[in-house]
């Protein structure tokens, strides 16, 4: 499992240029599954196989970026989020600087580093400010000239994502995109697992969504290339286990297994569907969590406005939107074995509705 996500957490997949992560599981998936294609707007789509009602484990590529916006005389990249701003400026908990980048283009990535002015230099009697604005950060990719940096094909658009390396740190795993590798690493053991088998309550499905960061844009077009009667989306879990949040609040915890989520900002997710998660892993003896979350949505709000009945599953995750993204190996692994369970237990009725 840490190979694994390791290894999907550390592409570079930023929103609306997903090609590395995409392409990485078209051959993964290959590999075990029954069918698999790449949507016009670069989802994957695979079928494992099983009977009985469709059902689709959704994660999705992206992660969470930044954009070119202009190319100073010095060469350095200045910057625009990956949302639509509304404060004018860069949220508190968004925490780029002095990380390491990587500028990802059509034409390849160039390594760079976010930076801001140092103490140094504007501290002391210039230190007016208290608040960033987007204009303060910048990416320095070691060019001395715009001409330099154009001639790499970085240009307004590039898409900057922070890349450090995906380390175990005591109990735990720590990288830029458990959101939503760590659910991509998931879902394709689960494919590997249920591949061949003959007692799955499903025909079986993995995709792999791009946009989801910024409206949850490549899930709504599941539906237009393959029906589904339900889906499980999988993604990160907000935990209230570390200093600063109200555990009234996010009673959640990493390493108290994956937690179903009931509602969000997005949805009310499937009470049936995300009941039977619960049973089953009761059933099972896998520890499981439940919730509701606040400024959080996911795919499946997608979905479900397109009429498939969806569940959300989710495992813990610390410092969401960072780049130290923190999960437990178990509570991944427990995912692993609740949806098994689940996949070759259940028989979801079609004719039930959400
Ligand atoms: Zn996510």
């Amino acid at each position: 499992m840490f190979e694994l996500v390791k290894e999907l957490s550390e592409l570079p997949g930023p929103t609306g240029h997903e090609d590395p992560v995409q392409d990485w599981l078209y051959g993964r998936w290959s590999t075990f599954a029954k069918d698999i294609r790449r949507t016009r707007v670069n989802n994957i789509l695979a079928r494992i196989g099983g009977n009985g009602p469709r059902l689709a484990l959704v994660g999705h590529a992206d992660e969470i970026c930044l954009m070119v916006k202009s190319v100073s005389d010095y060469g350095f990249l200045h910057l625009w989020p990956y949302y639509r701003d509304q404060l004018g400026r860069p949220p508190r908990w968004f925490t780029p600087i002095n990380q390491p980048a990587l500028v990802v283009t059509s034409a390849g990535n160039i390594p760079g580093v976010f930076a801001t002015a140092s103490g140094h230099v504007v501290g002391g009697r210039n230190s007016q400010k208290d608040q960033f604005e987007w204009n303060d950060w910048f990416v320095d990719v070691g060019a001395r000239s715009r001409d330099e940096v154009e001639a790499q094909g970085v240009g307004p658009g590039a898409r900057v994502i922070w890349n450090p390396e995906t380390r175990r740190i005591g109990h735990n795993i720590t990288g830029k995109a458990m959101d939503d590798r760590a659910a991509l690493a998931i879902a394709t053991i689960v494919g590997e697992r249920l591949a061949g088998r003959h007692d799955l309550g499903y025909e079986l499905w993995l995709a792999s969504t791009v946009q989801e960061e910024n409206g949850l844009l490549g899930a709504a077009s599941l539906v237009d290339e393959q029906q589904f009667d339900c889906a499980i989306a999988l993604d990160v879990g907000l935990t209230g286990d570390i200093p600063g949040p109200d555990e009234r609040d996010f009673p959640a915890k990493l390493g108290a297994g994956p937690i179903v989520v009931y509602q969000d900002a997005s949805a009310h997710y499937s009470r049936r569907l995300c009941d039977d998660l619960v049973a089953a892993a009761k059933a099972n003896e896998i520890p499981i969590q439940s919730a509701v979350f606040q400024n959080y949505g996911s795919d499946g709000a997608a979905l479900i406005r397109r009429g498939v009945k969806t569940a959300l599953l989710t495992y813990p995750t610390r410092y969401t939107h960072s780049p130290i993204e923190t999960v437990d190996q178990s509570d991944l692994e427990h995912s692993v074995d609740l949806l098994v369970a689940f996949i070759t237990s259940g028989r979801e009725r079609k004719d039930r509705p959400s």
